[in-house]
C-alpha cells in the first residue's frame, strides 16, 4: 500500500505551496511603512448660517478622514496639507489589514496540512515496519 506516500508526498506540495504563499503576504505586511485606520472622502455639509448658499441646497464639499472606535463612527477634517499622505495611509491600512486576515487564513491550512503530513507520515512509519 503506497497510498500513505503518496498522501505525505501531496501534503509536503501543498506546504511548499502555502510558504510560498505565505512569504508573498508577509513581504506586503513589511512593506507597509504608515497606516491609518479609515478612509477619506469629500463630505458634503451645511455650515449653518441661514444666509449662506448652502442653505438654499448647494452645499459645503469638505474633505474628512472617518474611521471606527469603540463602535462609533469619528470623523475629522482632512487639510489640504495631509490629504494625499492621509489617503495613501489609509489605503496601506487595508491593504495590511487584507494581507493580515489571509495570513491568519493561509496559516490554519497550513496547520491542516501539517497533520496531513504527520498522519500520512506514521502510518507509512507502521506500514515500513510491518514489511
Ligand atoms: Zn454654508
Amino acid at each position: 500500500m503506497k497510498h500513505c506516500f503518496e498522501r505525505a508526498s501531496r501534503a509536503r506540495q501543498d506546504i511548499l505551496r502555502l510558504h510560498e504563499q505565505e512569504r508573498e503576504l508577509l513581504n506586503v505586511l513589511l512593506a507597509c511603512r504608515s497606516a491609518v485606520k479609515g478612509s477619506v472622502y469629500e463630505l458634503k455639509t451645511r455650515c449653518g448660517k441661514s444666509n449662506c448658499v448652502c442653505a438654499q441646497g448647494a452645499l459645503h464639499g469638505a474633505m474628512v478622514l472617518s474611521w471606527s472606535q469603540a463602535g462609533r463612527t469619528k470623523l475629522m477634517t482632512v487639510v489640504a496639507a495631509d490629504l494625499e499622505r492621509l489617503v495613501r495611509a489609509t489605503g496601506e491600512y487595508r491593504k495590511f489589514r487584507q494581507a493580515r486576515a489571509a495570513l491568519v487564513k493561509l496559516q490554519k491550512g497550513l496547520l491542516r496540512e501539517v497533520d496531513r503530513l504527520e498522519a500520512a507520515i506514521r502510518e507509512a512509519a507502521v506500514k515500513t515496519g510491518r514489511d
